[in-house]
């Protein structure tokens, strides 16, 4: 009796593969947290703040009115304290708010909102965390209370940085909500062409960690609008200049001791993971469905590199 053929296809494997480089996920809202942990990811490389405060309905400001501070703080705390809970002790990178102000107007309480002719440009991410540091603060006290708590798996990265500058004001306003920066770990995106040229002077200002944020460098660098349709066919993430940039910056961080990180969505394409572990990326942050490819790009260029480096 004839037997069927055997198919010579080998099935990936369910298994995560070991590498050197640490595969993470991206967490945008709380409740994927667990779905997010069962990719095998080595971490969370950004959980972003903005649904748990958009969720609100309402504005900080008017939450705050109309609840209390207190009530402000817990969301943070209980929003971030999901996430960290189910990764512990892996590590969560938690970045601060950064919503443009176009999406805060939507909400109650958003007539207050500056009207901006090009938000992107405007007034979001650290500008106005600094710009605010009443309002920022509560985003640090809970931070403060997650570490209190015990979560030293949290980290803290902020958005939209330009230069140094930025940076020591961050730390000023972490030492004075009761954050050790010496303790804890944190750092900045690298989502702008100054950012990717300041870094060195950010490195000397204390951050652990860079983590490109390549939705937004591509825009920037480039000038292509991220949610233009015109222009969508010119939004290249593997720009030759934007590869250039962060190259210089691997580079520059390695020297400097400074872990570098990639979360925008470019990190969940496998020709970024390669062009990225050929140059020394320390981790790779991917979208939840993409983890597994990115864990299995990553280990072939690893494996690869390997043997180039013994022939
Ligand atoms: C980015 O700019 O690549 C990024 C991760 O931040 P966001 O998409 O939230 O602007
Ligand atoms: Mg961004």
């Amino acid at each position: 009796e004839e037997t069927e053929p055997v198919e010579e296809v080998r099935p990936q494997s369910p298994v995560k593969p070991m590498t050197a480089t640490e595969v993470k996920v991206n967490v945008s809202i709380p409740e994927a947290a667990e779905r997010a942990a069962a990719t095998g990811a080595d971490g969370v490389g950004l959980l972003r703040m903005e649904h748990m405060i958009l969720s609100l309905n309402q504005t900080p400001a008017k939450f705050i009115d109309e609840n209390g501070e207190d009530a402000y703080i817990t969301e943070i705390v209980e929003g971030i304290r999901g996430v960290a809970d189910e990764f512990y002790p892996r590590p969560v990178r938690v970045r601060t708010l950064d919503a443009p102000t176009d999406e805060f107007s939507q909400l109650e309480g958003g007539e207050d909102e500056p009207d901006e002719h090009n938000p992107m440009l405007g007034y979001r991410g650290i500008r106005r965390s600094l710009d605010r540091p009443d309002v920022f603060a509560h985003e640090l006290e809970a931070f403060r209370r997650l570490y209190e708590l015990g979560y030293d798996n949290v980290e803290i990265m902020f958005p939209l940085v330009n230069d140094a500058e930025d940076i020591y004001q961050a730390k000023e306003l972490m030492k004075k909500a009761g954050i050790d920066p010496e303790k804890r770990r944190w750092g900045a995106m690298i989502e702008t062409p100054a950012s990717a040229l300041s870094v060195e002077g950010m490195a000397e200002a204390g951050i652990d960690f860079a983590s490109f944020g390549t939705n937004d460098l591509t825009q920037y660098t480039l000038a292509v609008d991220r949610n233009n349709g015109h222009v969508a066919d010119r939004f290249d993430e593997l720009h030759p200049a934007i590869l250039r940039l962060i190259g210089d910056v691997i580079e520059t961080c390695r020297e400097h001791d400074v872990d570098t990180s990639i979360c925008g969505q470019a990190g969940s394409k496998p020709e970024m993971a390669r062009f990225l572990v050929n140059e020394g990326i320390s981790s790779i942050s991917a979208n939840i469905d993409a983890v597994r490819d990115v864990q299995h790009e990553v280990k072939r260029v690893e494996q690869k590199l390997l043997l180039d480096s013994v022939r």
